[in-house]
């Protein structure tokens, strides 16, 4: 906990870790000066923001070391060196496409990380952690990619063995794109009190991040959140997974632009026919979002159905998650205020009252920078977890 705190916070005093920790001052004096004498903490200089007596500060040593936190996205990679509390150093990001494999795609990530640690003047044994991100489903266990439906090369491909060869002190984690994002979310967002949320990414298809009691919840073999295969119409079209009406054939970026492109083709809307001719021919959910914010009535009324159809879904898993908050991100989930507002609308209509009085439905706060910093407190947690369980250190 005092290290969950202090990479949130940055450097705080023994009475305001006691305070936020709910132990006693004696009881956080014992673990500080264990982690004092460990060398993973140090006392940094005062407290001058309050009067009265000045307390001292503490914060992560400064040789711990450092963290490289990576974003895979399905058209992009992000990468961050950051120290323990979650300060990013360097920052690089990228087009790149995640089906040239891993091959190529990790060897231009490890490439631009030794670039970056160059730049901060560190070495590579330097980095103790790497948290990374990718759209497709892991087992967290292993690490590995599971049958993985955009990213077909990357099936069991090991990863954090990859990264070890270069940075053999990392502790390095592998974790689906949305787990991450929702992760960001509980450290860095504005709702870090929530406890019980859960994160709906509305992209190339629609995932979503399970936060229960203040962690993120991962199911029996990795892949809890699903939702994108829930049935919301049977007689639906049918679903790259097999299945007819999955939300995510008929409500995410792909479908919505489907729509978009029959109904120019139909010459119901103008303003599409006019954006595809000038898109040689293709409609994406962005173009959409373009003619929604022009007044096209077919591109909002597109958003408000998809809007719908997530909401659907959403209502069964409020009934049975109960979550105090949900939050809204990924590339389509900005196409038009329609979107979130159909989504409100559905929700409520066909959720249990109860499980609603207490419901907030809002965009992600951090926006796009959930995945970084997602990734980069995956590491953190789990190198406290290594420096909070006594004897690994030594079996390492
Ligand atoms: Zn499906």
């Amino acid at each position: 906990m005092i290290l969950d705190l202090l990479s949130q916070h940055g450097a705080l005093s023994r009475t305001e870790l006691a305070w936020r920790t709910g132990y006693s001052r004696a009881k956080i004096g014992a673990a500080v000066q264990s982690l004092i004498e460990r060398r993973i903490l140090e006392e940094v200089g005062d407290d001058e923001s309050r009067g009265g007596r000045r307390a001292r500060l503490l914060n992560f040593s400064s040789s711990i070391g450092y963290i490289f936190g990576v974003d895979v996205g399905a058209t992009s990679v992000d990468i961050a060196l950051s120290d323990f509390t979650g300060r990013i150093l360097q920052r690089f990001d990228a087009p790149a496409d995640v089906r040239d494999g891993p091959d190529v795609l990790l060897g231009m990530i490890k490439d631009q990380m030794l670039t970056m640690l160059q730049n901060a003047g560190l070495m590579p044994d330097q980095i103790h952690g790497i948290g990374i991100g990718v759209p497709g489903p892991v087992e967290f266990s292993t690490g590995l990619l599971i049958a993985p439906p955009i990213m077909p090369g990357w099936e069991a491909f090991p990863i954090r063995e990859y990264f070890n060869r270069v940075f053999p002190q990392a502790i390095v984690i592998v974790d689906n794109d949305v787990n991450v994002m929702a992760l960001g979310e509980l450290r860095r967002g504005k709702n870090i009190n929530a406890q019980n949320f859960i994160f709906i990414k509305i992209g190339t298809g629609i995932g979503c991040g399970i936060v229960c009691q203040g962690k993120i919840y991962r199911g029996s073999s990795g892949c809890a959140g699903d939702v994108g295969h829930i049935c919301v119409d049977y007689n639906g079209p049918i679903c790259h997974c097999g299945n007819r009406g999955c939300v995510e054939a008929m409500a995410a970026g792909p479908a919505i632009a489907a729509k978009a492109m029959q109904a120019a083709r139909e010459g119901r809307s103008p303003i599409l026919q006019q954006l595809m001719e000038s898109n040689n021919g293709v409609l994406t959910a962005k173009d959409v979002g373009i003619a929604a914010a022009r007044g096209d009535r077919v591109s909002i009324g597109l958003i408000q159905e998809s809007g719908k159809l997530i909401g659907e879904m959403l209502a069964g898993v409020v009934n049975f998650f109960n979550p105090s908050l949900i939050l809204i991100g990924g590339g389509v989930s900005n196409i038009g205020y329609q979107l979130l507002s159909s989504i409100r609308q559905a929700v409520l209509a066909r959720s249990l009252p109860l499980s609603t009085r207490d419901l907030r439905i809002e965009y992600n706060s951090l926006r796009g920078e959930a995945g970084i910093y997602g990734a980069i407190y995956l590491a953190l947690e789990h190198i406290f977890t290594t420096l909070a369980t006594p004897g690994i250190d030594d079996e390492d």
